[in-house]
């Protein structure tokens, strides 16, 4: 078997859409997948019909935006109800803020580039299209555009923290999001928790609140990502009694180092997430 837990589509700011995602999942002989998109599930209601039709398990997902201490977190959402009312109204209020941030953050990059790009504004929309707006869509039209070489030196020039397009969003925090999940019969899942560029300590504090706001576990393997860190979170999982998730947080060919099923296998010692799955994972391979 061979299961993937967190990929983007169109449906938020990755660039293949929910068919082309399954198509490129059955090429790399993936058995289960989750299409984990930001604050929607609407990649996996696309993809369903035509992933039963050729053999491909989806596990329901989603990338949930939240806030710890200041600091923004993504906990991804997986084997729940799709449609539990709670967690899709908090998805969509998750959706409200990112319009919200993504219209301050035009006037602001408006007032600053106005006579650089002309109609920023239909080219972030004609961009987004169908999906959920992010940063990443702003930092590929000003790569577009050619006001900078690439999406890291968007971020770097205009989109971070204290740059001229920034506009701050106050998630809801992390056990409210969690609560959302679990409810819905998920589980909760912290992701990619080596990004976060906070201490080691720090990381063991949010892991311990995560794991009391119901939280069951972690992304142990995530691309890309090299051995000790895999230890590393084995080892956490491990200490606060946690599950282990694989995920490539795959969003773009372009991306060659992220493939989508291309993992390492979880340390021996990781109890599998899946084992948490109402839904038993295809493991024909
Ligand atoms: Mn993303
Ligand atoms: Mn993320
Ligand atoms: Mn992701």
């Amino acid at each position: 078997m061979k299961v993937d837990f967190h990929c983007h589509t169109t449906a938020s700011d990755g660039s293949l859409s929910p068919i082309e995602i399954v198509d490129l999942a059955l090429k790399h002989e993936v058995t289960s997948l989750a299409i984990t998109d930001h604050d929607t599930t609407s990649g996996y209601q696309q993809a369903l019909n035509y992933a039963q039709k050729n053999q491909l398990q989806l596990i329901t997902g989603v990338e949930a935006s939240c806030s710890w201490n200041k600091h923004t977190i993504h906990v991804v959402g997986l084997d729940f109800d799709i449609e539990n009312k709670l967690l899709q109204d908090g998805l969509k209020e998750l959706r409200k803020l990112r319009l919200e941030r993504a219209e301050s953050m035009l006037i602001k990059l408006n007032s600053k580039l106005g006579s650089e790009i002309t109609d920023l504004e239909n080219k972030l929309w004609n961009l987004v299209d169908k999906g959920v707006v992010g940063r990443g869509h702003f930092a590929q039209l000003l790569t577009e555009q050619g006001l900078v070489k690439n999406n890291q030196q968007a971020f770097k020039k205009y989109l971070m923290k204290g740059k001229p397009g920034y506009a701050a969003i106050e998630w809801p925090d992390i056990s409210e999001v969690v609560g959302w999940i679990t409810q819905a019969g998920g589980v909760a899942v912290l992701a990619h928790p080596g990004i976060y560029k906070i201490s080691s300590n720090k990381l063991n504090r949010l892991i311990e609140d995560f794991a009391s706001a119901g939280g069951q576990a972690i992304e142990v393997v995530n691309q890309p990502r090299h051995g000790a860190e895999i230890t590393g979170m084995a080892d956490r999982a491990e200490r606060y009694n946690l599950h282990a998730s694989l995920g490539s947080d795959f969003h773009r060919p372009e991306q060659t180092w992220r493939g989508l099923g291309w993992l390492a296998p979880l340390p021996l010692k990781s109890k599998p997430v899946w084992e948490l799955f109402k839904t038993p994972i295809c493991s024909q391979t």
